[in-house]
């Protein structure tokens, strides 16, 4: 087990350390060197890492703003036809050398009413759709035989979340700090915990007083309960505002948050963060049934007694079966740097490519931005 964080300021007790799970490159492991090469690379404290205030949502909504009159949400892309004279067309009569260049079909999700169906022509297309997605979609004529290979072949990887809200930030507490809160639910409960001798039926979850409301339901308990880690080697405090660690247990990554909420003692916890198999361990679960094993990973890195603080609250996010994203990002598999990755970024005919897959940077921002500039000039300087 390892921590990093800016204000980090004491080390998890040394008995905890087990031998390395490698940053959760075990994960990684079957898939190219390239890429945890590229990460290694970049995910270094030479790197300037840039935080958007307001979330990272703040950058895709700024630039929404500047073009929200042209973009018409809610339509999936079913079918696209193109014209390139020197592919057979048998079954494109929506484009032509004197007309349309693109014809796109489309269809909402059908959530507010029955679905509808829309299509859009142009001169051409970007088309940003990762990989994964696009192989659902039917396109017209047949593109080239590497693209279709890249199409299909393209590996994906997983990534899984899971998140805790607790009420009180027990990730900055010192030993102080704990005797002072665990003395105000019970005397001797300090020692208790201390010991790993306090009940693990679920019956302490959320016992401080600044837990309120009543999210934790009786089967919480006890699936907590059944799948508690049984242990008396109790960790001692963290103190540290901030950073993360990454364990050998199924929980991988944590991290624990740098600002705190204004007005609020508690905050939210990234309790598991999964990549490649190791999310797919995940992934066989429904949602509830993430959490009571998530909270127990966590328990086994920083201890039982953080239970306490425990709101009952949570969310969780597989990007694997997430119906926009179909998966975390590109993350080939050894050759296809070489055999695919030459085929993915160019054009077909009128149709063009972006999104972070077409980069050097996959799963970074900047791999989509870096392709958008490339898209921009390939279709100013074609013009
Ligand atoms: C768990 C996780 C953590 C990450 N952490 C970081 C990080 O810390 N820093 C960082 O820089 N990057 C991070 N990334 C990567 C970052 O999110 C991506 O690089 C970026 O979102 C890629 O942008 P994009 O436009 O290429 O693709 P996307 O954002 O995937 O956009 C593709 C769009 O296509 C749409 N779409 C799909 N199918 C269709 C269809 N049939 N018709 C119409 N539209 C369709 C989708 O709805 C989606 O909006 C992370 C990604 C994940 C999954």
């Amino acid at each position: 087990m390892a921590t990093s964080g800016p204000s980090s300021r004491s080390p998890i007790r040394a008995s905890r350390r087990r031998p390395g799970p490698c940053g959760s490159l075990t994960s990684r492991l079957p898939l190219s060197f390239i890429h945890s090469f590229l990460d290694a690379a970049l995910i270094s404290p030479d790197t300037a890492f840039w935080e958007l205030r307001g979330g990272t949502a703040a950058l895709p909504d700024a630039l929404l703003k500047e073009v929200r009159e042209c973009i018409r949400f809610d339509r999936r892309v079913t079918r696209i036809e193109y014209w390139d004279p020197s592919r057979p067309h048998p079954e494109t009569p929506h484009v032509s050398a004197e007309g349309s260049h693109v014809w796109v079909d489309t269809v909402s999700e059908g959530r507010e009413g029955a679905p509808v169906r829309e299509q859009f022509t142009a001169d051409l297309a970007v088309i940003t759709v990762p990989f994964s997605g696009l192989r659902h979609i039917q396109v017209a004529p047949l593109m080239s035989y590497g693209k279709r290979r890249a199409v299909t072949e393209l590996h994906y990887g997983s990534a899984t979340k899971v998140l805790f809200e607790f009420s009180g930030r027990w990730w900055e507490f010192s030993e102080e700090d704990w005797k002072r809160e665990l003395a105000t639910i019970a005397p001797g409960l300090y020692d208790s915990y201390g010991k790993g001798l306090a009940p693990a039926d679920g019956s302490l979850l959320g016992r401080h007083d600044s837990v309120t409301g009543e999210r934790l339901s009786a089967n919480q308990r006890a699936f907590y309960a059944a799948y508690r880690s049984v242990t008396r080697d109790q960790p001692g405090a963290v103190a540290s505002l901030g950073g993360g660690s990454v364990s050998d247990n199924p929980n991988r990554f944590t991290f624990n948050p740098s600002h705190s909420v204004p007005g609020s003692p508690g905050g939210v916890v990234l309790a598991s963060y999964t990549w490649a198999d190791d999310a797919m361990r995940w992934d066989a679960f429904d949602d509830d049934a993430r959490y009571p094993h998530a909270l127990t990973g966590l328990q086994e890195i920083y201890g039982q007694r953080i239970e306490i603080f425990y709101t009952g609250a949570g969310r969780t996010q597989s990007w694997a079966r997430d119906p926009y994203a179909y998966g975390e990002a590109s993350v080939l598999l050894p050759g296809q740097h070489t055999e695919l990755f030459p085929h993915i970024a160019t054009p077909e005919g009128p149709l063009h490519f972006a999104g972070d897959h077409t980069s050097l940077k996959p799963a970074w921002i900047e791999g989509a931005v870096e392709s958008a500039v490339r898209v921009a000039l390939q279709v100013h300087s074609a013009r």
